[in-house]
């Protein structure tokens, strides 16, 4: 049974632990380096960026995220957590911090101060039975990827204003969706991810070992 985190310093974190407990998952707050070393993968939730930048500092848990995520722990950033596992924030306070973990760059609240939430059919062929249909995407101050780099593959567009707008990426064992998956029914994309954490379990065997690659 893999032991996923949802990282609870702020932002929507019951709701993400709801879903992954759903599908069968060890979900468990982290908040604590202790707490984080024992997880197979994180969720990053939603929230407000800036403050979880700086809570992170404060509880002591940015160096070791950053290093596990450099040994490729698989982790799973909505929204706000999608602008932390970011290599640039645009639009950010500008000693707003994030965590390089994914090849992009990202604009904070890019769909508009007026427009605050609106939610849109995504088709997204890697999801788990993708053929059910679309999927429900709510966006909440959303920010959206300005900028991919070469490793990172789009998973999912929303047209805004006659342009298609980058919502959803993975880079490896990283996934990031724009939208708020955690608040409607559908588990598709957390069940992706637990299969990205599931598969990255198989492949180093099992979590004690320091894994060297990436
Ligand atoms: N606008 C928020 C930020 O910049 C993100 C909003 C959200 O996570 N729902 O961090």
């Amino acid at each position: 049974r893999p032991r996923i985190g949802v990282l609870a310093v702020q932002g929507d974190v019951a709701d993400h632990l709801r879903v992954l407990n759903a599908l069968g998952v060890d979900a468990r707050t982290v908040r604590r380096p202790e707490e984080l070393a024992e997880v197979d993968g994180l969720v990053l939730p939603g929230g407000e960026s800036t403050t979880i930048d700086r809570l992170l500092r404060i509880f002591d848990l940015a160096e070791p995220l950053r290093a596990r995520l450099r040994a490729g722990m698989p982790a799973y950033g909505s929204c706000a957590g999608m602008i932390m596992l970011g290599s640039a924030v645009l639009d950010g306070r500008t000693d707003q911090g994030c965590l390089a973990a994914l090849d992009i760059s990202v604009r904070r609240n890019a769909f508009g101060r007026q427009v605050d939430s609106f939610e849109a059919d995504l088709e997204i062929a890697a999801l788990p039975r993708a053929d059910e249909g679309p999927f429900r995407a709510v966006f909440i101050r959303a920010p959206w990827v300005e900028r991919v780099g070469p490793g990172v593959e789009v998973l999912a567009t929303v047209e805004h204003d006659g342009a298609e707008r980058v919502v959803m990426v993975r880079q490896g064992p990283v996934l990031a969706t724009s939208f708020h998956p955690e608040v409607t029914p559908d588990a598709r994309v957390h069940e992706l991810f637990v299969q990205m954490v599931r598969e990255q379990a198989g492949s180093i065997g099992d979590r004690s070992g320091p894994s060297t690659s990436r």
